[in-house]
């Protein structure tokens, strides 16, 4: 057993509003310099939608994560040294310039000029490009949601990830909720497994992903196997960059930015102790909706006398013993299993969590499902479909999200017992 310390998330995501701090923090901190402006560290996407960039999660376009062999074992999708060679020549793969944004200005020409009237004068988002460009581009992360109607046509062109259809284009049955989105400094990075310079590596005491920039040669390779498409090329250094975890800040024993500054509060940071002797076998299990249970497994539990004393032998240090014995992602992931790695079906192993949203529950609550008499409402009739949040968070197992929704309602239920009458309803507790 080679036990392993990790620094970890969990986003509850029943608590995001898309108010975007996150974004704008981290981008204030990190990327707001010349070569990395399309760059967001973190993001906020509106789903069911494309997402940032375009379309990420196609992994059969972009080749990203891993794929298992015949043989049972596991391999970057984007395919041996030969294609490794070739890819240096030109990588078919890489998502462009278009694929991230539009690029937008504002009317300061109106701003400055307007007549005299009533109304303060606005500058209006413009967007820069025209024409065929601007057909082909005409998109954003929380596109969908400002198109409101629209989306329902056009995510039928789209194929989100083996979602029916048939849920879309009825306007009774659209949905949204936010999925705010980093590097997910994963078990078993593709990222580090394709970068032919041997840049990026993942840190032995926290688990943190990083690329070396005096050693990055810019081939991208990363760009292409990351199947969450969370490194950026900066066109002014020809490096490649990521998500840092805010690692200067976690050393000072500070929260990332995104943690610290988010509105609503939805963030959990702690650390987990793995196993990583059994990543490999974790990581290629044959059918992909072991894969959340699998990576469960790899997991050691902190309040195991056993293991904190082989921990202890094998150096980790005291205090990160002490935060895995007091970590929120413990509680959440593993004790109570309210919380899911994102598309666990890469294989990466991620180990950025979420909570998956039990809002909006207005049906369930307007049909008389939700209240203080311990009646709960069938998961499967909340406004979004259990099926999509299992495709996004168990590579399609739908039990354990309908029971880490159902344990919600019933929190819920008894919270509102609680401080709503001030005193503990037995009967629901
Ligand atoms: Fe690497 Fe982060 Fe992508 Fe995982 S999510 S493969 S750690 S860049
Ligand atoms: Fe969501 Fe928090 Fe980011 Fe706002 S700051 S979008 S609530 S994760």
């Amino acid at each position: 057993m080679k036990i392993r310390a990790q620094i970890a998330m969990v986003l509850n995501l029943d608590k995001c509003i898309g108010c975007h701090t996150c974004s704008v923090t981290c981008k204030n901190v990190w990327t707001s310099r010349e070569g990395m402006e399309y760059a967001w560290f973190n993001n906020v996407e509106t789903k069911p939608g494309i997402g940032y960039p375009k379309d990420w999660e196609n992994q059969t376009r972009w080749k990203g994560g891993w794929v298992r062999r015949r043989d049972g074992s596991i391999a970057p999708r984007i395919g041996g040294k030969w294609r490794v060679l070739a890819n240096i020549f030109a990588n078919p793969d890489l998502p462009e310039i278009d694929d991230y944004y539009e690029p937008f200005t504002y009317d300061y020409e109106h701003l400055q000029n307007a007549p005299d009237m009533n109304a303060t004068p606005t500058a209006r988002p413009r967007s820069l490009v025209s024409g065929e460009r601007m057909e082909k581009i005409q998109w954003g992360p929380n596109w969908e949601e400002i198109l409101g109607g629209e989306f329902s046509k056009r995510s039928q062109d789209y194929n989100f990830e083996g979602v029916q259809k048939d849920i879309y284009g009825q306007f009774e049955n659209t949905f949204m909720m936010y999925l705010p989105r980093l590097c997910e400094h994963c078990l078993n990075p593709t990222c580090v497994a394709s970068c032919p310079s041997g840049a990026i590596y993942k840190r032995e005491e926290d688990g943190i992903v990083l690329i070396d920039q005096d050693k990055c040669r810019g081939w991208r390779m990363c760009v292409s196997g990351c199947p969450y498409k969370k490194i950026y090329y900066n066109w002014s250094s020809g490096k490649s960059e990521k998500c840092i975890f805010c690692y200067p800040r976690i050393e000072a024993g500070q929260p990332t930015v995104c943690s610290e500054t988010c509105v609503g509060r939805i963030r959990y940071l702690g650390v987990v102790l793995y196993d990583a002797d059994r990543i490999a076998e974790a990581a290629s299990k044959p059918d992909e909706r072991d894969l959340y249970q699998a990576q469960l497994d790899v997991f050691l539990n902190p309040h195991d006398p056993a293991v904190i004393a082989e921990a202890e032998r094998q150096g980790i240090p005291y205090a990160w013993l002490e935060a895995a014995k007091k970590s929120p992602i413990w509680k959440m992931a593993m004790e109570w299993k309210v919380a899911f790695p994102l598309h666990p079906e890469y294989r990466t192993l991620p180990m950025v969590w979420y909570v998956p949203p039990l809002s909006p529950i207005t049906s369930a609550a307007s049909a008389g499902k939700i209240g203080l008499d311990g009646e709960m409402p069938d998961v499967r009739s909340l406004r979004i479909p259990v099926r999509y949040l299992a495709n996004l968070l168990t590579a399609g197992d739908e039990e354990p999200v309908a029971q880490a929704l159902e344990r919600m309602l019933a929190m819920r239920a008894y919270m509102r017992a609680k401080t709503v009458d001030g005193v503990i309803d037995e009967a629901i507790a």
